[in-house]
């Protein structure tokens, strides 16, 4: 399955795919089989989720950034309400800096391959003319 022009599918359309863990292509298929682990390629219309070698490492940034903009609004905020100096919000703090990465991993992923085809759709097409 290729997309084309007439069937290109709309920047929202693909981030609400990616924030249901559905592949960005067709919408159906499922982009996680476990926690951490992807399948090859999508069930539904094939898209190759392995990319290429590297590819996810632009999906730490997402959750980084993410990450840390929670963390920096909530810092600015208890500064400025006066609870800066709080032990519980330090705690509360470092307990989202750990393991909010690690259930917004997946999520994360599904954003920069959403991300991806939305701008670049026809990528790997233009790698392999079989396709
Ligand atoms: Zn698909």
């Amino acid at each position: 399955m290729t997309e084309n022009r007439s069937q290109r599918v709309g920047f929202w359309r693909r981030v609400g795919r990616a924030l249901r863990l559905r592949c960005p292509r067709c919408g159906c298929g499922a982009l996680f089989a476990g926690w951490f682990q992807m399948p090859v390629k999508c069930a539904e219309c094939g898209l190759d989720l392995r990319r290429e070698p590297g590819f996810y490492l632009g999906s730490i940034y997402v959750n980084y950034g993410l990450t840390a903009f929670v963390v920096t609004v909530t810092y600015v905020w208890a500064m400025a309400t006066g609870r800066g100096q709080s032990r519980e919000l330090f705690w509360g703090m470092l307990a989202f800096c750990l393991l909010f990465p690690l259930w917004f991993f997946r999520y994360a992923r599904s954003l920069w391959l959403g991300m991806d085809q939305y701008w670049d759709p026809d990528a790997l097409k233009s790698k392999d003319p079989t396709r």
